[in-house]
């Protein structure tokens, strides 16, 4: 629906009847402020949760419970995972800052993708093998060049790698693959997990936009991961997209320009 703003104003000279009518549409203007508020109260939200376990462990503690040797152990491992968290959520939130301002101007250059999934790998596969995931690289074209900013694109990466690895039961496999489309490479990520149901596809890359909350927050997800993924593919004029449905697992395509040099010539 349009909200308008309606201005009357009268002219000095016109006779009273003549009244100027300015309309100006402000439904985006109320759409914005109304996410920006959103966005606060899940900020506040999300920050308090952890601080609000670690205040009453901390008091329990305090209240007695630190001469048994058990509990002391038990409370401090949640205070440390709940720290975890909140740190996680601190620095997804700066991530998204950053991009957002649009005040970093990003680094691109001509970036072999086998080098940056292979960084990517090497940061996961320890993760996966504790989560019984088998972690598979099909990038084997080493001649393959985006133009990208080599943070950017780990951090992509390392984002869907993490959601795929954690929404996957044990037994299950994570592949990273990559091709070209045009003037486009498209890194894909897929996994054998969870899958999503397409009803949740549009909003998936909204912030603090989780599928089943209670679930996600219990495998330690922030909700930013992937807003940043799809602040980070825009700022390097690429895109994101999934295709997945329950139980068939997910697949997330990352497109990218790739390097001139790659881009095929089309004869004229
Ligand atoms: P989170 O930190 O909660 O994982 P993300 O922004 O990374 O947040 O993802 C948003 C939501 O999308 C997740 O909460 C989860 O419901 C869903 N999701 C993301 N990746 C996958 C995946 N590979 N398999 C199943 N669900 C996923």
């Amino acid at each position: 629906p349009l909200t308008l703003e309606v201005q009357a104003t009268q002219l000095a000279g016109i006779p009273p009847a003549g009244v100027v009518l300015v309309l100006h549409d402000i439904s985006e203007l109320k759409r914005l402020e109304g996410l920006r508020q959103q966005f606060v109260a899940n900020v506040s939200h999300e920050l308090k949760t952890p601080l609000s376990s670690i205040k009453a462990y901390t008091e329990t503690l305090l209240n007695g419970a630190l001469n048994d040797h058990e509990h002391v152990r038990h409370f401090l491992t949640r205070i440390d995972d709940q720290s975890t968290r909140l740190h996680e959520l601190i620095l997804d939130l700066l991530s998204i800052a950053r991009i957002e301002s649009g005040q970093t101007t990003l680094e691109f250059s001509n970036l072999p993708i086998h080098k940056v999934v292979h960084a990517c790998i090497h940061d996961y596969e320890e993760r996966a093998r504790a989560g019984g995931v088998t972690l598979i690289n099909q990038v084997t074209d080493t001649s393959l060049h985006v133009r990208a900013e080599e943070e950017g694109l780990l951090q992509i990466l390392n984002n869907l790698v993490d959601n795929a690895i954690k929404y996957t039961p044990e037994g299950g496999t994570v592949t990273i693959g990559c091709h070209t489309e045009g003037d486009k490479a498209v890194i894909e990520v897929s996994d054998t997990g969870s899958g999503i149901d397409p009803e949740h596809h549009d909003r998936l890359f909204e912030r603090f936009y989780r599928v089943d909350k209670a679930r996600s927050r219990e495998l330690g997800g922030t909700g930013l991961g992937l807003a940043i993924v799809k602040h980070l593919c825009n700022a390097m004029q690429g895109s994101i997209s999934v295709e997945s449905s329950p139980g068939q697992g997910s697949t997330f395509a990352v497109r990218l320009r790739l390097a001139d040099s790659h881009i095929p010539q089309t004869s004229s």
